[in-house]
């Protein structure tokens, strides 16, 4: 799967590098002029990672950054910054503004591919998660795709396993069913909402005592799914 990166930088002769140097290395390149066309093209689709000038015509690079991170499905989202020699490199990598790694211009193509490259990857091994989960009945292990529910192991799709572990990861959190489809079945989908719901119906029947009563994947009426762990042991309070 192609990753996206978006570009928000006025200077037509860097964004046309950038992009020459991001479709090179296999990159899907959108780009924006203006900080506000940005914040649209980042809110329309889902991106990889933003690269963004600090200098806009309109709303400056921080103040992006700022929106995009006030925004709760692009709060995650790498950034890297671009800036001119000068420019308050303190503040953009302060606690406040929260970009993942900044280069100075002129820069090297060479090196700007490696900061990205860096920072995809420590971002991916932040989302996978930890490799086994563990909770009452059930326990998931990511490295053999291995799902035992009261001691007997269960057959899984991969996307079953994935939505499931993406949930059981986040524990109590509450994932809208658009949020599950951008995070499990990724933006390469053809797929709508309902295709969530039959996945934990699946899910449901394989892993729950009661699918229609579910302990675990509970509907949060008007907003999603979200995944309870339970504790270890069984409490006289429940029964
Ligand atoms: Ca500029």
């Amino acid at each position: 799967m192609m990753q996206r990166v978006v570009v928000i930088e006025d200077e037509k002769d860097i964004v046309d590098l950038l992009s020459y140097t991001l479709r090179r290395e296999g990159f899907d390149v959108r780009s924006a002029g203006r900080g506000q066309e940005g914040l649209e093209l980042l809110q329309r689709g889902p991106a990889a990672l933003a690269l963004i000038d600090i200098m806009l015509p309109d709303l400056d690079g921080l103040e992006v950054c700022r929106r995009l991170r006030e925004d709760k499905s692009l709060r995650n989202l790498p950034i890297i910054f671009l800036t001119a020699k000068g420019e308050e490199v303190d503040r953009i990598l302060g606690l406040e503004i929260g970009a993942d790694d900044y280069v100075v211009k002129p820069f090297s193509p060479r090196e700007l591919i490696a900061r990205i490259k860096a920072v995809l990857r420590r971002r991916e091994r932040e989302d996978e998660g930890p490799p086994v989960i563990e909770t009452r009945d059930l326990r998931m292990d990511t490295r053999t795709q291995e799902v035992i529910v009261r001691g007997q192991p269960i057959e899984l799709s991969t996307l079953e396993f994935k939505l499931l572990h993406f949930l059981a990861s986040h524990p109590r959190r509450i994932f809208a069913r658009e949020n599950l489809l951008d995070e499990v079945w990724g933006r390469d989908r053809f797929v709508t909402p309902r295709t969530v719901d039959v996945h934990i119906r699946r899910l449901r029947e394989k892993i729950e005592i009661q699918p229609e009563k579910p302990r675990y994947l509970q509907t949060v009426r008007g907003s999603g799914y979200r995944f309870t762990p339970l504790p270890l042991e069984e409490s006289e309070l429940e029964a």
